[in-house]
């Protein structure tokens, strides 16, 4: 299985059935659809992975691990062993939909 594949089982079973989040760019981030480094580098758009911290930008990435997005990271509430409960309250979908967004402009920059 791709490292893809594990990313959106991981998230998709709350995605899926309960749509817990109406923000689109959020699910498609979620599922490793969105417009961050490793999906413009699996489809040749990009010569890198790698967000601009040097590790590689995956979702998951930039929402758990990313240095530059520890400010907002600090403002979610979730349980780390259970990853979809990252949807289940309104404020968490808001910060994601923020990180989204930064990192949505650093892209376009590049
Ligand atoms: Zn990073």
């Amino acid at each position: 299985m791709s490292l893809n594949g594990r990313q959106t089982y991981k998230y998709i079973p709350l995605v899926g059935l309960k749509r817990k989040t109406e923000i689109p760019q959020v699910v498609h981030f979620l599922t490793n659809h969105g417009r961050f480094q490793h999906y413009f580098f699996r489809f040749g758009l990009s010569t890198t992975q790698n967000c601009s911290c040097g590790e590689i930008g995956y979702a998951d990435h930039y929402i758990l691990h990313c240095p530059l997005n520890s400010d907002l990271r600090g403002k979610l509430v979730f349980d780390v062993d259970n990853p979809p409960s990252i949807l289940e309250t309104k404020s968490n979908q808001l910060i994601i939909k923020q990180i989204v967004e930064r990192v949505d402009s650093s892209i376009r920059r590049i």
